[in-house]
């Protein structure tokens, strides 16, 4: 995923920064612990899509 991009997402629930996880594919919020999916590399920032981080990740 473009980097530049990356530095501009936000998180929509507590509006802090996004991680990327390369591995899942997936921009994660570990205040929220929710991880928010990319999709055809759109991210799909929205809370009724996240998954919710279980505590080892
Ligand atoms: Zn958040």
């Amino acid at each position: 995923m473009d980097k530049n991009l990356l530095e501009i997402l936000a998180c929509p629930i507590c509006k802090g920064e996004l991680l990327f996880d390369k591995t899942n594919q997936e921009l994660i919020c570990k205040f929220d612990r929710l991880a928010f999916p990319i999709i055809d590399d759109i991210p799909a920032l929205l809370e009724s899509r996240a998954r919710r981080l279980g505590s080892d990740e």
